[in-house]
């Protein structure tokens, strides 16, 4: 196999499964991993922590704008995987509530937000060898990525996977409250003026919505490998 790094895109829909590929796939290959929308998720969570956003409520874009250089954002490599580190506390737990996530969309459509974030993703990602999940991985962050994949997953499948993960961590919830959300993310996320979720051309597209999650590591592996072999 090549030993040359590349930098290796996987974008998606929300609880499309493509966070555990990506940090499998990282893990099997010896890559960096990178979760674009924990970044997303922790400017967030400054925003509630400093009362300029709540669920229901629009967020305060200028006051938002103003706060960005007071937000520090890290990632700590934990026995289980990862954690991100907001101005120094571990808020891995806090990110993923459904406060945040019925906040987070519309504060990753501000252009600033965006421009802050992926100037940082840019920079973890100068010295190849990274595996980075989002949105507009290969679209905006890494046009030139040689590997982009492209997943997706019917709503209502999108809707149970995240179900169970938050009744496994506890979080009370229903599958509507659940699927509202998905649904919602999904229409901000591809309809946003900046960096709109879509397919880069050149992206590999999975529907992994009647796989199971050996099968989709399998694929992905499969896949790095082929493209490897040819570099
Ligand atoms: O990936 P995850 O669902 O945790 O991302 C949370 C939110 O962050 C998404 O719904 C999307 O609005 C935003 N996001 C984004 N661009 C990325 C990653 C996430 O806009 N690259």
């Amino acid at each position: 196999m090549s030993e040359k790094k590349i930098i290796i895109a996987i974008d998606g829909f929300s609880s499309s499964g493509k966070s555990s590929m990506a940090k499998q796939l990282a893990k099997s290959i010896g890559y960096r991993y990178i979760d674009s929308g924990a970044m997303y998720r922790a400017v967030t969570l400054y925003a509630m922590q400093k009362g300029l956003v709540s669920p229901g409520v629009e967020p305060d874009t200028e006051a938002i704008i103003k706060s960005l250089p007071e937000i520090n954002i890290g990632f700590e490599v934990t026995d289980g995987g990862q954690s991100t580190i907001l101005n120094g506390s571990n808020v891995e737990k806090e990110i993923r509530s459904m406060a945040v996530s019925q906040c987070v969309s519309p504060i990753a459509a501000i252009p600033e937000v965006r421009h802050a974030l992926v100037a940082m993703q840019q920079a973890m990602g100068s010295e190849k060898g990274i595996v980075m999940d989002g949105r507009d991985i290969g679209t905006t962050v890494f046009p030139d990525a040689e590997m982009k994949i492209y997943v997706n997953a019917s709503a209502q499948t999108r809707a149970q996977r995240r179900l169970s993960e938050l009744i496994d961590k506890g979080v009370a919830t229903t599958f509507e409250e659940v699927l509202a959300n998905v649904i919602s993310r999904d229409h901000i996320d591809q309809t946003r003026a900046e960096s709109p979720l879509r397919k880069a051309h050149d992206a590999i597209e999975l529907d992994n919505s009647t796989m199971t999650i050996e099968e989709q590591n399998e694929w992905l592996l499969d896949t790095y490998r082929n493209i490897a072999s040819q570099l």
